[in-house]
């Protein structure tokens, strides 16, 4: 029983499938500019791979790996809505849930973190791998040594972070509405489990193509600031999730779907991947700048 209980409540759905997140990453490296290294422009088919790397991780098989990393795939924002700025560091948004849980006597383990969901700190963590990646690589140039082995890396992590952005930008990885309406339903949407998957995976994976969405794609842009613009962005993402809801009572994600469906979910799809080409644009202008900033002191620092 109990046992039934936690994989209810585990969310099984796998992100945009295989088809999209290969898109999103595809979509993505196919734009990226002539100012970024040549090697990366030329691994459109590795990165393309990579974009469901993190979806082959979660077999029972890998039972650790599987644990540790499922809450990285999704954020339920309306659970957070009471911390706004979210903090930029995984441990003191822990932190943060913890006291929110402790003093909440209506389902508090709604706000365990791996109930809530870490999604905009494995994609900073990841970008901030790649940036560094990045500076490594300008430096071995710089100094004359091979690069050979840090653009391997530079091109796992850029493909890894490719699978969070395009989590990021599929509403229902941002929502407690993950798979099924949840709580007050004055517009009668489904809740029933199934449409998560029938959105993300069978829906795409039947009537959209990567070329459908390429043209929406435009050159990159310099961040701002990385984790607000991506906390931002999943923002975005979440308003759109009553839309999915809109569009599947409305029939539009059955067989080949409506020409509302198509136009919403291709430029989603559009929306990760400029998103995706963001943050690496900005890794690799960031990663110029000298690293040799202060160091925080936070607890447990010397
Ligand atoms: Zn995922």
């Amino acid at each position: 029983m109990l046992l039934a209980l936690t994989v209810l409540q585990t969310p099984g759905a796998f992100g945009w499938g295989n088809e999209g997140h290969e898109y999103v990453n595809r979509v993505a490296a196919e734009h990226i500019p002539a100012e970024m290294p040549k090697f990366l422009r030329h691994a459109v088919a590795e990165i393309t791979y990579l974009g469901p790397e993190p979806d082959r991780w979660r077999s029972a098989s890998e039972f650790a790996l599987k644990n540790a990393q499922e809450p990285d795939h999704f954020i339920d924002l309306e659970r957070v809505a009471w911390l706004d700025p979210l903090p930029p560091g995984r441990y003191e948004f822990y932190r943060k849930l913890y006291e929110k849980r402790a003093a909440t006597t209506d389902h508090p383990d709604d706000y365990l973190p791996e109930r809530v969901g870490l999604q905009p700190y494995i994609t900073m963590e990841v970008y901030g791998r790649l940036k560094a990646a990045f500076r490594e690589y300008r430096h071995l140039r710089e100094t004359h040594k091979p690069t050979g082995p840090v653009e391997q890396a530079i091109i796992f992590y850029a493909g890894w972070l490719g699978h969070y952005v395009a989590d990021g930008s599929q509403p229902l990885h941002t929502t407690i509405h993950y798979n099924g309406w949840v709580g007050p339903n004055p517009n009668g949407y489904t809740t029933e489990h199934g449409i998560h998957a029938k959105f993300e995976t069978t829906y795409v994976g039947q009537n959209i193509t990567a070329k459908d969405f390429a043209k929406f794609v435009h050159a990159p842009e310099r961040l701002a600031d990385p984790f607000s613009d991506y906390v931002a962005y999943l923002r975005e993402s979440n308003r759109h999730v009553e839309k999915v809801y809109a569009i599947e009572k409305a029939s539009g994600f059955n067989g080949k779907g409506s020409p509302e469906a198509f136009d919403f979910t291709t430029h989603r799809l559009a929306a990760g991947s400029q998103m995706l080409l963001n943050l690496w644009y900005t890794a690799w202008i960031e990663s110029a700048t000298n690293p040799e900033v202060p160091q925080s002191t936070g607890p447990g620092l010397p």
